[in-house]
């Protein structure tokens, strides 16, 4: 397998520190406001690596991180009249609501700041005791004069760095490119003891502490958006490998970003849609497809003529999953075995995937697949069920479990729906039997259970209904 290694500039074989272990770091969103489908896509492209990786046998801890302190947050605190914390908690909760809607597999962990302040303070001790650190007057500080390969992700000179970014400005900085690992408390802001007085943690120290302490030393994988290589990565490594004298990561992953009319998509433009406006338009399974249609690396722009396309790709993908489905209730053991050769497309799905995640040619491969399984079924009158079998059995591995650009999840499924609605149905006419023959108890118990599994039935003039929570 190949991935893209920012820090080398080019695709590298693929060997994780511990194998079967592979750890793989991302940095999660700043807990202050809905996060938008810009977001979503650095978050959608790193479940698939995670499940492909998976899939591919790897056993994978997967830690994203969440920022729940932060000078946008407590800008937001002071605009809604309520403690930081509570804007903190209430975005986390709708994070966590938009990511499971997207389908996201939950991660290993979600560790927040705020709970690892303790492990930060003891890395800028560390980072202080080396002399690396320097603290004026309760704000500490690195000095990147003391990491001499400072610049080596981004492959830039300091200088060209300190004209070219965003590098926060403080005149007790020794250099512009210094950077605040411990910021001194202000009033009415929240605030840690350190060994520096009273404060909180920098944005950059948070990623050192939180993957050290869930992931070790070195990582295999530390994956964000583009507009983290600097100086957000940049700072990670020369906290992490000044503090531990260790490699910290073995490969970068960086993700292109969603642009809107070729300009990135950013809170602080105001230029996003939410994740939940889109999901209100749009299934999760049609964004991840209108995601992978792209390969991770590259922009992309948001459009609603590409996601109406995808949305007919995925009608597709479901058109076939239902035809196998039906064929299999029926388990016709009749009809012709078709030759083909489902385990060549599997094999053209994995060795695309292995050429550094390559999304779009993958989802040709399950195009593909489709196009030349409806030919088949187009030309033979009756088919064996083995071969829907085999038809399900692949999208299920590609199409659901690696890209989840399809919904097989088992209660959602048609057929399942329709065979628990009888059965809904049967229990309704046995209650009004119950009712009929006045054993009341009897038929308490069919309706208090029935509402116990969220469907509750309703006495109507036209007779009983229910209906699903
Ligand atoms: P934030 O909440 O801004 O810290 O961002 C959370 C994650 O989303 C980070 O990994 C960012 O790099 C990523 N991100 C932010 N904006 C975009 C965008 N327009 N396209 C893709 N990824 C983005
Ligand atoms: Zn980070």
């Amino acid at each position: 397998m190949q991935i893209y290694n920012t820090f080398s500039r080019k695709k590298e074989e693929f060997t994780p520190l511990n194998p079967p272990l592979v750890t793989m770091y991302m940095c999660g969103p700043t807990v202050y406001n809905y996060f938008h489908i810009g977001n979503a896509r650095s978050f959608i492209m790193a479940d698939i690596v995670r499940r492909y990786l998976q899939f591919c046998g790897f056993d994978v801890k997967f830690i994203m991180n969440l920022t729940d302190v932060d000078d946008n947050i407590i800008k937001k605190a002071l605009e809604e009249k309520r403690p930081a914390d509570e804007v903190a908690q209430f975005y986390s909760n709708a994070f966590f609501e938009d990511i499971n809607k997207l389908k996201i597999k939950p991660a290993t962990t979600y560790p927040k700041a705020t709970m690892h302040v303790q492990e930060m303070i003891n890395v800028i001790n560390e980072l202080e005791k080396k002399g690396i650190a320097y603290n004026v007057d309760g704000n500490v500080f690195y000095d990147i004069s003391k990491f001499p390969s400072y610049g080596k992700l981004s492959g830039k000179k300091t200088d060209e760095l300190e004209s070219g970014s965003r590098v926060e400005i403080n005149e007790a900085k020794r250099n512009p490119l210094d950077f605040a690992l411990w910021k001194k408390a202000k009033d009415g802001e929240p605030s840690w003891d350190s060994p520096w007085g009273k404060g909180r943690p920098g944005w950059h120290i948070e990623c050192t502490a939180m993957s050290t302490k869930h992931l070790g030393k070195s990582i295999d994988i530390h994956a964000g958006g583009n507009d983290l290589i600097f100086p957000h990565h940049e700072n990670e490594i020369a906290q992490s490998e000044a503090c531990f004298e260790q490699k910290f990561v073995k490969y970068w992953m960086h993700f292109g970003f969603l642009n809107i009319q070729n300009e990135k998509m950013s809170k602080s433009l105001g230029n996003f849609f939410t994740a939940r406006d889109v999901l209100a338009k749009y299934s999760a399974e049609t964004i991840r497809l209108f995601f992978a249609q792209t390969h991770y690396g590259g922009p992309l722009n948001f459009s609603d003529e590409l996601l109406n396309s995808a949305k007919k790709g995925c009608e597709k993908i479901s058109n076939l999953i239902e035809v196998a489905e039906n064929q299999i209730r029926n388990n016709s053991q009749e009809g012709v075995d078709p030759e083909f050769d489902f385990q060549k497309y599997r094999n053209d799905f994995m060795s695309v995937m292995d050429d550094d995640f390559n999304t779009p040619q993958a989802v040709a491969v399950i195009f593909d697949f489709i196009r030349a399984i409806n030919k088949i079924i187009a030309e033979n009158e009756k088919i064996n069920v083995r071969f829907f079998h085999q038809v399900k059995l692949m999208l299920k591995e590609t199409a659901y479990d690696v890209l989840g650009i399809v919904d097989m999840d088992e209660k959602h499924t048609d057929s399942n729906l329709s065979i628990e609605n009888e059965l809904i149905e049967l229990l309704i006419k046995v209650r009004d039997e119950l009712k009929k023959e006045k054993q009341f108890s009897l038929a308490d118990q069919v309706r208090d259970g029935l509402a116990k599994i969220g469907i509750t039935i309703k006495d109507t003039k036209s007779g009983v209904t229910f209906k699903r929570d």
